[in-house]
């Protein structure tokens, strides 16, 4: 049987279950590889690093211990890889991007020289002490702008001003790169600036004013070419992306050719307003897994959509919802507590992987996300990889690291990807 069917676990979930028998029950299920998390470090691959590096002790079940017992099942390792270094960004704001205000983001800026020197430690610090097959790297991207995480409480930026014209990274390595590819980053700081005021201004009168003339893709079309230095932001900051990956996969490969980097990108509908580009990033990794955990990303989404309607109560809250369907294309959801509950319906993950086949060929490696814990049931799990497996992906991973994945949800996605894997 060929073809990936992978589980980034919980360790919580793990521990409850007991570690080894979570594995042998993952391997009856027919899952091939676990994706884990490596919470120790070994200070001699920090040193020449100049930055406050915490180095940890890991509690057992070591990743050396996981590596021990998956062997023994026949399940495979990879490591997971923090290239947005948050935690580190905190103790050093200096390393975090810097946003068209010039104020820091939460998040370490891939063009920093520290960031990547930190970032390839860790991975030589994962794979020289340990037998695992490669590294997932969780997101190499730019925020479009802080508030995309969307924690409750941000202030609402109205669409779809604020994809289009995200506003970081201004940092003076940003910048000196910006120089060397020759793009105009004064004018793109000009546009960029005046594009993120017009979505930061909230009332009735600025909502409307994109619902009534933002209708269809024709009409996004007209507002760029408006702007036409914003495609040359956007793809710069692809550029970036793509010279971070460049890097890694370097690193990677000098220490075993047969290692691989697989890389988590948003669908290929928003990917570009984060850097990430699936035709031109394809070479710098062995394969894609589309994070596209659909019943879950209703409730990171909405926060958006909340900030605004409660921001602008008078407007009606059906119309932000449309207005937000509208501009991703996608079908479903009616309201804005529908969409936080249920999230999308799994027809859009079809669209979403025949979109990204499109972008990358037939032979490129593509692993559906799909999400693992509640409130998705077995029903939906088989819904999606049908459907992902209907659009071309090649393999499957299960997300569980929210925690609180039933036993008949990891049943029911094993089962079926072994089912699809093998009838193609
Ligand atoms: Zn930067």
């Amino acid at each position: 049987m060929k073809g990936y069917i992978g589980v980034w676990t919980s360790r919580k979930d793990m521990l409850q279950m007991e570690y080894k028998r979570a594995l042998e029950f993952f391997a009856e299920c027919g899952i091939t590889t676990i994706i884990v998390g490596y919470l120790g470090s070994h200070a001699e691959y920090y040193r020449h690093i100049d930055l406050p590096v915490v180095t940890s002790k890991e509690e057992p079940p070591t990743l050396r211990d996981i590596c021990k017992m998956a062997e023994d099942v026949g399940i495979k390792v990879e490591v997971v890889v923090e290239p947005k270094c948050m935690s580190l960004a905190k103790r050093a704001p200096e390393i975090s991007v810097v946003d068209v205000f010039g104020n820091r983001g939460n998040i370490g800026c891939l063009s920093h020289p520290k960031v990547i020197s930190y970032v390839q430690a860790r991975i030589r610090d994962i794979l020289e002490n340990h037998e695992v097959t490669g590294i997932e790297l969780d997101g190499a991207y730019i925020d479009m702008h802080p508030r995309m995480t969307n924690p409750r409480g941000q202030p609402g930026a109205l669409y779809p001003y604020h994809h289009v014209a995200p506003e970081s990274c201004f940092c003076k390595y940003c910048r000196s790169l910006a120089k060397e590819e020759g793009i105009d980053i004064d004018r793109i700081e000009e546009t960029v600036k005046k594009i993120t005021k017009i979505s930061l201004e909230l009332s009735s009168r600025n909502f409307y004013r994109a619902f009534d003339t933002f209708r269809g893709q024709y009409d996004m079309i007209r507002f760029i070419m408006k702007y036409p230095e914003l495609i040359d932001w956007l793809n710069f900051r692809c550029k970036i992306i793509s010279r971070f990956l460049e890097q890694i996969k370097r690193t990677v490969k000098a220490i075993d050719p047969n290692l691989t980097v697989s890389h988590d990108m948003l669908p290929p509908t928003w990917s570009w307003s984060i850097g990430q580009d699936y035709a031109g990033q394809k070479d710098y990794c062995d394969n894609y897994k589309i994070v596209f955990y659909h019943k879950r990303v209703g409730s990171f989404e909405v926060n958006p959509l909340i900030a605004i309607r409660d921001k602008i109560p008078d407007v009606n809250e059906d119309d932000i919802i449309e207005l937000y369907k509208r501009l991703v294309g996608y079908e479903g959801p009616p309201s804005i507590t529908y969409f936080s509950q249920h999230g999308f319906p799994s027809t859009n993950i079809y669209y979403e992987l025949r979109k990204a086949r499109e972008e990358v060929g037939p032979d490129y490696k593509l692993i559906a996300g799909i999400v693992g814990d509640a409130p998705a049931t077995p029903t939906d799990i088989e819904e999606a990889i049908i459907m992902a497996a209907k659009g071309g992906a090649d393999g499957f991973c299960l997300h569980t690291w929210y925690g609180r994945t039933p036993p008949s949800n990891y049943a029911a996605f094993g089962n079926k990807a072994r089912e699809l894997l093998m009838a193609c």
